[in-house]
């Protein structure tokens, strides 16, 4: 006999309705790996999974077509809010849409943290308020980062005296700490929302989002296992390190996976020419036709080491920059992509202008290109001073373009080095981010770079990994079955 088991998960972004960034990538794709896990895997259980997003603005001027579902109202100290729930049509898994005025005329995010705050602590109250209004009881509440948080803390507050949710556990995804979201206790009195209550949080920090759903969450997970382990230490943990070291038994990791199907150099448009591990040797065409796109010097023999990303502190451009400063009697070229912060944008142009005839720095989002240069570069530099997981590494790795990375959260779960694997390794790690450490790993990849035969061997490696979601859904589903019958 199969059982149902609801899921309501909760989120602030699934694509292909929206993505800002990584987790819209998740919002889109880990509901469809569970449920597309085959019977067999999930036995006894079949997973009714709900996703619920913001109707954000952006949204509605793509003019995805929908269609409305229910409408009710939100409670609050100033009155009533009504809600709007509509259903994207032609998606592949439902995707409810919460609409309702706190969450109209804001963008995705905004730089003013009350006008974000009031939005998502309307649409997580609502997306609780939904599944009453279509008598549809979850047994579990999945909510991603700040953005939902309140709806985990609302849930733990209801639930011992409101008997719709009584059986409803709940899990928290962590997806980037650092960010909290803001600190308006006004905003949440008005939703009755309580502040964080256990003493291992700061005192200055017991309102805000993030402290909330660590908090009241029955159990908490991170993106990568590694990152589960950092964000209880010092360095990492962003004032919440005691909460979770006190708290260790309910934090775990689960590594994302990539839709594989999206990341495939034989079959792409947008590269000059396709290839697979059964043709490597046409790869090159790819490096060629890059370096003569980006008007750099056509060489083969030359290490091509590419950078894609949002410039922001946390990937640490700036550490690799340096570092190809410092190693200007070796031969290489670079191209850096990405945008972001003004100083990093300056710190990567004045690189460019030092080394004419070696670098490129573009300053754009550009999907197409990106590929190229996965396709066409021989060595990713990924240098984060911090990853959750991060996703950049494994489309490169299956490109058989080879990162260099900071052994961090999900790139020290997903790159093995030399010295740790001698016989299976794919890339090459070090452990500090600091211009030295990021010289070195550099250094050697060169040096690997020079032995073409073993090189192959490595890319060989490196294409033929699994980084599909499948498993990590399944480790989902096993976590969710836990949840559930915990008491
Ligand atoms: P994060 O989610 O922290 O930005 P990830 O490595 O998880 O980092 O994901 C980044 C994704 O965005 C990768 O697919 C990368 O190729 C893409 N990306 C980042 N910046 C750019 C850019 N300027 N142009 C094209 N793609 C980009």
């Amino acid at each position: 006999m199969s059982q149902k088991m609801n899921v309501l998960f909760v989120i602030s972004e699934a694509e292909p309705l929206i993505k800002v960034g990584g987790l819209g990538d998740v919002g889109g794709t880990l509901p469809l790996a569970l449920k597309n896990l085959p019977e067999s895997m999930t036995d006894p259980y079949v997973i009714d999974m709900k996703v619920v997003i913001p109707y954000h603005d952006q949204i509605k001027r793509n003019q995805w077509p929908v269609e409305p579902v229910v409408s009710f109202k939100v409670l609050s100290r100033n009155g009533f809010i009504t809600a709007n729930v509509f259903r994207a049509l032609k998606t592949d898994l439902p995707i409810y849409l919460i609409d309702g005025e706190p969450i109209q005329n804001t963008g995705t995010y905004s730089s003013d943290t009350s006008i974000d705050t009031k939005k998502y602590a309307f649409f997580s109250i609502a997306a609780l308020e939904f599944c009453r209004a279509i008598k549809w009881k979850p047994d579990l509440l999945h909510a991603h980062d700040w953005h939902t948080a309140v709806a985990i803390q609302k849930l733990s507050q209801i639930r011992s005296y409101d008997t719709f949710f009584s059986q409803t556990k709940s899990l928290y995804t962590i997806h980037n700490l650092p960010y909290s979201g803001g600190n308006h206790p006004e905003i949440l009195y008005a939703f009755d929302i309580h502040q964080a209550f256990d003493p291992e949080i700061p005192q200055y920090m017991r309102n805000l989002p993030m402290a909330l759903g660590l908090d009241a969450a029955d159990h908490i997970n991170t993106v990568s296992k590694t990152y589960a382990e950092e964000i209880m230490t010092d360095g990492f943990g962003n004032g919440y390190q005691n909460y979770l070291r006190s708290h260790s038994g309910k934090v775990s990791g689960i590594i994302n996976g990539i839709m594989m199907e999206q990341w495939n150099p034989s079959a792409e448009k947008v590269l000059y020419k396709n290839y697979s591990v059964d043709t490597l040797s046409d790869r090159i065409e790819n490096k060629r036709m890059l370096q003569q796109e980006l008007w750099l010097p056509i060489k083969d023999q030359t290490v091509l080491f590419v950078m894609v990303g949002r410039m922001t502190y946390q990937k640490g451009f700036d550490l690799c920059v340096q570092a190809l400063r410092q190693m200007r009697d070796l031969d290489w070229q670079i191209i850096i992509l990405g945008t972001g912060e003004d100083s990093i944008q300056k710190t990567c142009l004045s690189l460019s202008n030092e080394f004419p005839d070696r670098v490129r720095t573009e300053l754009r989002y550009d999907e197409p290109l990106s590929r190229r240069l996965y396709a066409g570069g021989d060595i990713l530099l990924m240098p984060s001073r911090y990853e959750p997981c991060g996703i950049a590494q494994m489309i490169s790795m299956l490109y058989g373009c080879i990162p260099v990375a900071c052994a961090t959260g999900g790139l020290k779960d997903t790159i093995k080095d030399p010295f740790d694997y001698p016989d299976e390794y794919t890339g090459f790690l070090f452990s500090h981010p600091d211009v030295s450490a990021a010289e070195w790993a550099m250094r050697r990849s060169i040096e690997y770079f020079q032995d073409q035969d073993n090189w192959r061997q490595i890319q060989v490696r490196a294409m033929k990994q699994d980084f599909s979601w499948e498993k990590s859904a399944k480790k989902y589903f096993d976590l969710y079955k836990s949840i559930q019958s915990s008491k």
